[in-house]
């Protein structure tokens, strides 16, 4: 757990940022050097007929083709999950922001400035002599609290204290979100806190290990906390027995992003109903929040689960938790011996050998709570306008070849044909960076004070919450934390903006290269684009209109073949085996898979308009096509390791990646002409069952 602000928009992305549990944390006190940026990662990374291994047949295993040779070099880092496009773009990234950071901690700005407060940002989590000499002093008042909280209105006010100071009460949050059905209002959004463990950790077999893993940390913090082994041991169970009470009932991913599921609109005295436990105008009062007449609960089921726990467990267990959450959610930002406690249980649990560097931890901190100051020094430091404008051109392009598509359509009658080129002609699409900075100059940022800098930007997250509520929606573009910053290596499309966001730091190798060969462009950024573009007309993204909208606007006739595709391709995203018994997740991962065969069918399409019809000469032994899908599958090469895996296939909709880089190909025809498949071969699919969308 740590300190990230809740996402408040049913955001699709290209990939996801999901870490176990928050950013990884720091525990080494050894301020290193900073390492000079000169040996630039992305050097190596994207397309290279050098990463290939000529000697595998491609039409039996054309991943290994695309990536033999490289995928024998790759090995994890000790203190990595995971290798692959994705995380060695977000080394190189790391290590720009650091040499920002760093520069902005050794000069002086004025006061408010993003350099001031990277700098001292920087400076305050890196002093670790000074996080250790504060202890638990700063904590103090909310562990005596959460140690006997007693009754709705007591727990209403200590839960938002929790928010305005770590961004996550373990009970109740209050968040913003345009209305589903209306996306020019603000609904305010009751949202539960967010708990250690993933929903199916609490009860999978496979994660028994993680599960104990997890009550042996707990069990340390007690005893660190002054309790007998015997009694921190029995505190642990009682805090994994609560949780596992609390997560049984709540969504699924899956779930959780279905708008009939989450759309719960009812009065104030509706809510409070549901859970007595908690004074909600207390809860509201305490942040000077005027409750507006009618609000939304995201998820009821998980509402009465926790309003259970309240009324039925002992007020004793209810507090051993609540003061459990309380360190839990602040040890990423203490000093020893809190820091040690957690990092060695998050290594265990994710199976690394090594901690991540202090400086690199750090780093990802700041990229998380001053995302929009650190991207302001970013962009001016190393984005080129000349890389938006190829970008936005690129865009023009993949977008005009969907609208044709779509006018050719077979399976989309008139009136759904019509729609679709309405909200498609709507979609605006902006590149690197917004035209309107978050504005987060009255933070008071120090440059000895971590916890309470942490703190700080917690209560102004909170409060540019409550500014919303009862105020027309004016969407913040380019501002879902570890998804759309200018700082995230990740593009996302947002439904209910019908908008979407490609950020400045993934217009880099390997997803952009300037001036590179337009082929391997246009079949990586250019089937980015078109990823992103069909995002608005997949499972999740159709149910919205042109404005944002949950609508059904399309025909009976055209649903129903809509949805034959999309069964095919559940069915054939649910035959893949991601380690022996464990089986990737089609329906969970159809919306992405969606989007990958659609991106990847835009994009070659869109290449092969620009090139007017000539055939190229073949480059390094590849025709056009060849290249395009070898450069394709290149972008998504990736080894994790299984703990990795396990956690993914889980909670992430997005497929493997090494699974991305092969799977969507084998439904495109122009695949197989260019290797010139044969039935028997591995990678061979009937034309018959080759699912095309868009
Ligand atoms: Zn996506």
């Amino acid at each position: 757990m740590s300190l990230r602000p809740l996402l408040s928009a049913a955001v699709l992305t290209l990939s996801s940022a999901l870490a176990q549990a928050g950013p990884p944390l720091l525990a080494d006190g050894i301020h290193r050097p900073v390492r000079a940026s000169a040996q630039t990662p992305t050097a190596v990374l994207g397309y290279s007929p050098s990463h290939m291994d000529r000697s595998v047949d491609p039409r039996q295993d054309f991943y290994a083709y695309a990536n033999g040779q490289w995928l024998r070099q790759l090995t994890i880092p000790d203190a990595e999950s995971d290798i692959g496009g994705f995380s060695l773009l977000g080394k190189h990234l790391d290590t720009q922001l650091q040499g920002l950071a760093v520069q902005a901690s050794q000069r002086s700005s004025p006061r408010g400035s993003p350099a001031q407060q990277v700098g001292d940002y920087y400076r305050a989590a890196m002093d670790l002599t000074q996080r250790n000499a504060v202890g638990l002093q700063a904590l103090q008042a909310d562990l005596e609290s959460a140690a006997r909280v007693i009754g709705p209105v007591e727990l209403a006010q200590l839960s938002l204290r929790l928010q305005a100071s770590t961004g996550n009460s373990p009970l109740l949050n209050w968040v913003t979100m345009p209305d589903l059905k209306d996306s020019r209002r603000v609904l305010l959004t009751l949202q539960l806190g967010a708990l250690s463990l993933s929903k199916d950790q609490y009860s999978d077999p496979a994660s028994q290990k993680v599960r104990e893993l997890y009550v042996d940390y707990v069990t340390r913090v007690h005893q660190q906390l002054g309790d007998a082994p015997d009694v921190a041991a029995a505190k642990a169970r009682t805090i994994l027995a609560l949780e596992t009470a609390l997560a049984a009932p709540r969504l699924t991913p899956l779930q959780a992003y279905d708008p009939a599921m989450i759309y719960n609109l009812m009065t104030v005295d509706e809510a409070q109903a549901l859970i007595p436990g908690i004074d909600l105008r207390a809860m509201a009062a305490a942040a000077k929040l005027s409750l507006p007449e009618r609000l939304q609960v995201k998820d009821l089921a998980g509402l009465r689960a926790l309003q259970q726990l309240l009324a039925q467990r002992p007020p004793s267990e209810v507090q051993t938790l609540l003061r459990w959450s309380v360190l839990a959610l602040n040890a990423d930002h203490l000093g020893q011996p809190w820091l040690q406690l957690s990092q060695d249980y998050q290594r265990q649990r994710d199976g690394l050998a090594a901690p991540l560097p202090l400086e690199r931890q750090v780093v990802q901190a700041l990229s998380q709570q001053l995302y929009h100051p650190l991207s302001q020094l970013y962009v001016q430091q190393h984005y080129s306008e000349a890389t938006r404008r190829d970008i936005t051109h690129m865009v023009g392009h993949i977008k005009a070849e969907f609208a044709r598509r779509l006018k050719t359509n077979p399976w989309l009658d008139a009136p759904t044909r019509a729609a679709a080129l309405a909200k498609l002609a709507k979609v605006d699409i902006q590149v690197g960076y917004p035209q309107r900075w978050i504005d987060f100059s009255r933070v008071d940022i120090r440059p000895d004070d971590h916890l309470g800098n942490q703190q700080r930007l917690a209560a102004f997250q909170l409060q540019r919450e409550v500014d919303q509520v009862g105020q027309p929606a004016t969407r913040q573009r380019f501002a879902e934390v570890g998804h759309t910053t200018p700082i995230s290596v990740n593009a996302a499309y947002d439904p209910q903006l019908n908008g979407i966001d490609i950020t400045a730091a993934i217009s880099q190798p390997p997803f952009f290269t300037p001036g590179a060969d337009p082929v391997v462009n246009y079949c990586t950024m250019g089937a980015v684009l078109g990823h992103e573009l069909t995002h608005g007309f997949d499972s999740m993204g159709r149910q919205f209109d042109a404005e944002g909208n949950v609508r059904d606007w399309w025909t009976p006739r055209a649903t129903a073949e809509f949805k034959k595709r999309n069964q095919q391709l559940v069915a054939q995203f649910n035959q893949i085996q991601l380690l022996p018994g464990l089986p990737l997740d089609g329906a969970l991962t159809l919306g992405e898979n969606t989007a990958d065969l659609g991106g990847l069918t835009l994009a070659h399409a869109a290449l092969h308009r620009t090139l007017k019809g000539r055939s190229l000469p073949p480059v390094d032994g590849l025709s056009t096509d060849q290249r395009c899908f070898v450069a394709w599958s290149q972008l998504w090469i990736y080894k994790a390791r299984e703990e990795r895996i396990r956690f993914l296939a889980a909670v992430d909709y997005h497929a493997n990646s090494a699974v991305r880089g092969y799977a969507p190909l084998m439904n495109l025809d122009a695949f197989h002409r260019a290797f010139a498949t044969r039935p028997g071969d591995a990678m061979w699919r009937q034309p018959a069952d080759r699912v095309r969308v868009w």
